[in-house]
């Protein structure tokens, strides 16, 4: 597939449905890997950050996020095809979720809001299991029981919403615990399809 590079960032040139197809390819392929969005945000931090930077460069995919990647990518000649963010691929991911067979678990938001977005899935693709959800608001000390939650759910796939860079950094220091075969930080996504 089609790599582009900003900042020293490798982004995969896809479309939301083409990343959506890759992501049931990965789930299929049986490893532990990372997704990442950057948006122009990301791509600043990354700069400064090199534990973040780090997470990025081992991501299996990198999803070009909003118009400022677009931009920086016309400037270097390298023309993205699409503003892929979370909240308009998500749609795309649950259907092919659903044509697979495949399950998920939502981490994350405010309590109530990963189940309101549980409710979203199961009405609108009902054939993606939803494996579990947990709120995002737990200490450290919390943290082996809520990773232990993910395992024992089985998910194909997990989504993280605590912002970035902060869901970036914990999905790379736990992404062989989860069990998911996929793990994606998705920022605001999850209080977006809560209602
Ligand atoms: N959040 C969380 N735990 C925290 C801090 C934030 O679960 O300790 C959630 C918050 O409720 C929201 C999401 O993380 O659902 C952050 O969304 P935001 O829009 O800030 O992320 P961005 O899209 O800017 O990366």
């Amino acid at each position: 597939p089609p790599i582009i590079h900003i900042l020293g960032i490798r982004i995969d040139n896809l479309t939301m449905s083409e990343a959506s197809e890759r992501i049931v390819d990965l789930i299929r392929e049986g490893k532990s890997n990372q997704v990442c969005f950057t948006n122009a945000d990301c791509m600043n931090i990354s700069v400064i950050n090199p534990v973040y930077r780090a997470a990025l460069a081992a991501a299996r995919i990198t999803l070009a996020d909003g118009i400022g990647i677009r931009i920086a990518g016309a400037m270097l000649d390298q023309n993205v095809c699409e503003n892929v963010n979370g909240t308009d691929m998500f749609p795309f991911l649950c259907a092919a979720l659903g044509k697979a067979g495949m399950s998920i678990y939502l981490l994350g938001g405010k309590p109530g809001i990963s189940e309101a977005a549980a409710a979203w899935i199961t009405e609108h693709h009902p054939a993606v299991r939803v494996a579990g959800y947990h709120h995002g608001y737990f200490s450290k000390d919390e943290e082996p029981g809520i990773i232990a939650g993910i395992r024992n759910s089985k998910a194909d796939i997990m989504l993280l919403a605590f912002g970035a860079p902060r869901q970036d950094i914990w999905i790379s220091e736990h992404l062989n615990e989860f069990g998911t075969k996929v793990a994606i930080g998705v920022g605001g996504l999850l209080d977006f399809y809560s209602g």
